[in-house]
């Protein structure tokens, strides 16, 4: 099924780059900077994704001087390998919320969806950032008696919450369906064309960006928080964990669950594209939209999810070809690219004071297939609690909160499967597979005198050999062959061939073998 020949997909440190990301490497690169170490910033805000990016514009115009710490560069991370639907709906159905939030708490929700659509149109046109953002219908369909019962639900839901929604004839998919639901008024863009939208006006208004800045661990003393990366030490007075999953362990790595999810960019041969944003109620689900790159219309085909490091990607990435191929009279794919996300356990993000953390540390994370919207508010909400001016959210987005989780009961599946994890990687698996049967540009575990050891064969045939335990939390990394990465079924850290670390929540790279085997 693989067309390669069509595919120009770029591979960057373990990552398949999204189009936006080849199409424009968000920002002008201002690189590594070395600051002055004595500066005490306001905030040092950790990540430049759009929750970052968000959050250091509106302080930076608030009055508050404040620097960005990224590990990689601007849009490195999933909002430079998002689809970029921008929604008044969410992945949590509104009924869902109110099952576990009640009716207020459905409510609420639905003010922060909206708040942070609203949010983005403001900025673009606050700063004229010129990033395809486009007004579509977006439709929702069933194709089973139970995906009605879901339509149904959502239907009601939204309603209640008095977000506009009607029932649809007419879809514009070649699929059979059997009911539909339509949303005006949703949007899409160019993620990372507004990403560097924001950060110019960021820039203009004195803030400082630092990109191949890891950030290891935040210190405290003297109301003073010290930022600690391998270069240098940034000095700030509150912190934001904008890194989409906060570094290390912490109590987030049992609330939300890393998903990965695919998207190909095709070109169909009829050259008629859907005007609109499309979506099934599959298990995994599948989505539809078209964008126009580099001035060549294009079919974005997306989902398959699955948790980070418990299946093949590359089996993935096929059967999305296949579906594709079945619906669509496909004439080349143009891209493909996967990203991340992680799902939280009561179905709501978590945005606000980081739990067992000292004062003045902040965070947000949980966003499910939303973070377009929940990032957006994400960012003017830790804006507004730097400030001290509070926020309606602050309660029901409370990192800290303990919610009953009964109506979600993929997620207790999924904290099993963690637990199951935790146990089975400190005990050893035999591996009988030698290294002379991995093949060039393969990845494997094998096991050399009673150790194991994660594996990769080269194109020029060498062999890179590192620890697979993780280094966040010790769980054994498996191997990504379509992204050529080692990745941890635990909490979705992920680490390139030679160990270096791609996604948090792990800081630290996995050790290399010093013993390295031979070719
Ligand atoms: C395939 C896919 C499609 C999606 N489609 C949609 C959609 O259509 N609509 C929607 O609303 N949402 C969608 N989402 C979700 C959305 O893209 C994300 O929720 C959102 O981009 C997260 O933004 P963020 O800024 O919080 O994190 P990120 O964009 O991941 O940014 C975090 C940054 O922090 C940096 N970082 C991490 N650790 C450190 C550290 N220790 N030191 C320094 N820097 C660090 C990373 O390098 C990264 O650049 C999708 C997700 C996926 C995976």
């Amino acid at each position: 099924m693989k067309t390669p020949d069509t595919i120009t997909t770029i591979e960057r440190d373990g990552c398949l780059q999204s189009p936006w990301q080849q199409n424009l490497q968000a920002g002008n690169s201002p690189g590594k900077k070395i600051i002055n170490a004595l500066a005490v910033y306001d905030c040092a805000i950790v990540g430049a994704g759009i929750s970052g990016l968000t959050a250091a514009i509106l302080l930076q115009r608030s009055g508050k001087q404040t620097i960005v710490l990224e590990a990689h560069t601007v849009g490195f991370g999933t909002t430079g390998g998002t689809s970029a639907h921008i929604n008044t709906f969410a992945d949590t159905t509104y009924n869902e919320a109110e099952k576990v939030f009640g009716e207020g708490g459905a409510h609420l929700f639905a003010d922060a969806i909206n708040e942070g659509f609203n949010l983005i149109k403001q900025q673009i046109d606050q700063y004229k950032i010129d990033c395809d953002y486009e007004v579509k219908q977006g439709y929702l369909y069933a194709e089973t008696d139970e995906e009605i019962e879901i339509l149904e639900d959502i239907y009601k839901g939204a309603l209640k919450v008095g977000i506009p929604v009607v029932y649809e004839q007419d879809v514009p998919t070649p699929v059979a369906y059997q009911k539909a639901l339509r949303f005006d008024g949703q949007a899409q863009f160019h993620p990372l064309k507004y990403l560097k939208g924001l950060e110019e006006a960021y820039l203009s208004a004195g803030g400082t960006i630092l990109e191949n800045t890891l950030v290891e661990k935040v210190d405290n003393g003297d109301g003073v928080f010290s930022v600690v990366s391998a270069e240098q030490i940034t000095r700030a007075r509150s912190i934001i964990y904008a890194t989409h999953m906060p570094p290390n362990i912490n109590v987030f790595n049992f609330e939300c669950a890393p998903y990965r999810s695919y998207v190909l960019a095709v070109k169909l041969k009829s050259g008629k594209y859907p005007d609109a944003l499309i979506y099934d109620c599959q298990e995994p689900y599948h989505y539809v939209r078209a964008h126009q790159i580099d001035g060549e219309p294009l079919l974005l085909i997306g989902g398959l999810d699955h948790k980070t490091g418990h299946e093949d990607s590359e089996k993935a990435f096929d059967e999305l070809e296949k579906y594709a191929r079945k619906y669509y009279n496909v004439s080349s794919i143009k891209y493909r690219w996967s990203s991340q996300y992680y799902v939280p356990v009561d179905g709501l993000p978590y945005i606000g004071k980081m739990p067992f953390a000292q004062d003045s540390i902040y965070c947000a994370t949980g966003y499910n297939g939303n973070g377009m919207m929940l990032g957006s508010i994400a960012g003017k909400m830790l804006c507004d609690l730097v400030t001290g001016k509070g926020s309606k959210y602050e309660k029901i987005f409370d990192p800290a909160r303990i919610k009953p989780i009964d109506g979600f009961s993929e997620f207790v599946k999924e904290n099993a499967d963690v637990a199951y994890h935790f146990v089975a990687d400190r005990f050893g698996i035999h591996e009988t597979d030698s290294l002379k049967r991995l093949a060039a540009g393969a990845g494997k575990l094998i096991e050399v005198d009673g150790k194991k050891i994660a594996t990769y064969r080269d194109e020029d045939g060498v062999i890179h050999a590192v620890s697979p335990v993780c280094t966040h939390a010790g769980c054994i990394v498996n191997w990504n062959g379509a992204e050529r990465s080692w990745d941890c079924p635990c909490h979705g850290a992920r680490y390139d061939i030679d160990g270096r670390v791609i996604t948090g929540p792990a800081t630290k790279g996995l050790s290399e073998i010093s013993n390295s085997p031979g070719k």
